[in-house]
């Protein structure tokens, strides 16, 4: 048994629950599927201090995930990642508390690692055997390590344009690889077309509702990680939007349980790319779902989502957290990603370096104040986009970073 109840309507539709125990993905009004769990239940009996000595991975909170108590999960010791510490930012930004959660030593470098060990898990435990995911990159690497694992079948489909690690990591895992040329949503359009006519798993953001269980460890954690107290803000990078609404779920479940004063709240950030920034406009045009944003461009792979299933979440999270959305220019990126090298020695993707960007820029608007607690999310790290340095060669200056060669004598 397991403490899972039901799934429901993410946009609260009003269709009925849907059944767990067998394969769901999407409500029948298109929208994203929550799993709810008998959290009354679980508020009298589950307490805080069992965590004490529990193993160190997101599946220390196995009470609020979506799999059997005799069973084991499908795991590579993902989540329960370091909360950092940033004393050289503090200082130079001034600002009391900045938190790094560092996503980067996760199974294959990112916190996508988070959703596919308790999707592959639930999948497996639903009889599937072959599973499909669109990626824009480390979507396919954690797809295809939880697979081999579990010993299922991984079909990947990425932008033909991806960068040559992703692909690499991919076969290492054995997983059957497709590119597409276009967008994320190019990949996905052929992954839902050959998922249907050959009846594999569908992965695909959102398009089950597992990933997000995965990935809403990361609130649990943050929240465990400061003795159970929030920071005032949480800035994340947002593509499909799993890592926010899946955080924001957490905060809400942790609520329920009692284990977190209800009107407490951090403000979420959305960070997204100039060029491709549906939600940031969307937010500051005050809609309620995000247009499709064309010739979507970032050097950002985890950023150029133009469009995704859950972007009415989103925006929701944002408002109701009193949160905001800010877009960054890849330069900026880039820049981020080295600072966080340079002076705290963290590895960062250009997603976690626009974390750090976000904050420059709401700090400059004194929007987060010197009393503020910040905590960037550095979302993956940096080694699959080490080419990316040489894009602004200047950045590097000769104090730090600099090469040399000292020839053999003859
Ligand atoms: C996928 C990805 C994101 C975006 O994640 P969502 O939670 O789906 O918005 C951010 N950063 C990295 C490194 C990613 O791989
Ligand atoms: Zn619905």
């Amino acid at each position: 048994m397991s403490n899972l109840r039901h799934l429901i309507c993410a946009a609260q539709c009003g269709a009925p629950t849907f059944n767990p125990n067998v394969e769901q993905h999407l409500c029948v009004c298109g929208s994203p599927l929550f799993a709810e769990y008998d959290l009354e239940t679980l508020s009298h009996t589950w307490q805080k201090k069992s965590l004490a000595g529990r193993i160190s991975s997101l599946w220390r909170y196995r009470e609020v995930l979506p799999i059997d108590e005799k069973q084991e999960p499908v795991s590579l010791g993902e989540g329960f990642t370091p909360l950092l510490r940033s004393p050289h930012l503090e200082r130079e930004l001034d600002i009391r508390t900045i938190h790094v959660k560092d996503e980067s030593i996760n199974p294959t470098n990112s916190f996508k690692a988070r959703g596919l060990s308790v999707a592959v898990t639930r999948a497996r435990d639903l009889g599937a055997r072959i599973l499909s995911v669109p990626s824009a990159g480390n979507a396919a690497n954690a797809l295809a390590a939880y697979a081999a694992q579990a010993g299922l079948l991984a079909e990947v489909f990425l932008p033909s344009d991806i960068k040559k690690p992703f692909i690499k990591e991919c076969e290492l895992y054995g997983a059957n690889i497709t590119l597409v040329d276009g967008v994320i949503t190019d990949a996905g359009r052929e992954a839902a077309r050959l998922c249907s006519e050959n009846d594999w798993y569908d992965v695909s953001t959102l398009k089950e509702p597992y990933r997000l269980e995965g990935k809403k460890t990361l609130a649990y954690e943050v929240a465990e990680q400061l003795h159970w107290t929030l920071p005032d803000w949480m800035i994340y990078p947002t593509g499909g939007g799993t890592g926010i609404v899946g955080m924001w779920k957490a905060l809400s479940e942790l609520k329920n349980l009692g284990w977190l004063p209800k009107g407490l709240s951090p403000k979420f950030v959305s960070v997204q790319a100039e060029n491709c920034a549906p939600i940031v406009k969307a937010f500051h045009s005050k809609k309620t779902i995000a247009p499709s944003w064309p010739n979507a461009r970032t050097i950002a792979d985890g950023l150029r989502v133009p469009k995704g299933i859950g972007d009415f979440l989103i925006l929701k999270v944002l408002r109701e957290s009193n949160g905001t959305a800010v877009a960054v220019s890849d330069e900026e990126m880039i820049s981020g990603m080295l600072e966080l090298g340079v002076r705290e020695g963290i590895s960062a993707a250009p997603e976690g370096g626009a974390t750090l960007a976000a904050l420059k820029s709401l700090r400059s608007q004194n929007m987060i104040k010197k009393d503020d607690h910040v905590v960037l999310f550095n979302t993956g790290g940096a080694l699959k986009y080490l080419e990316l340095l040489s894009v602004y060669p200047d950045r590097l200056t000769n104090k730090t970073g600099r090469t040399s060669l000292i020839k053999s004598p003859e």
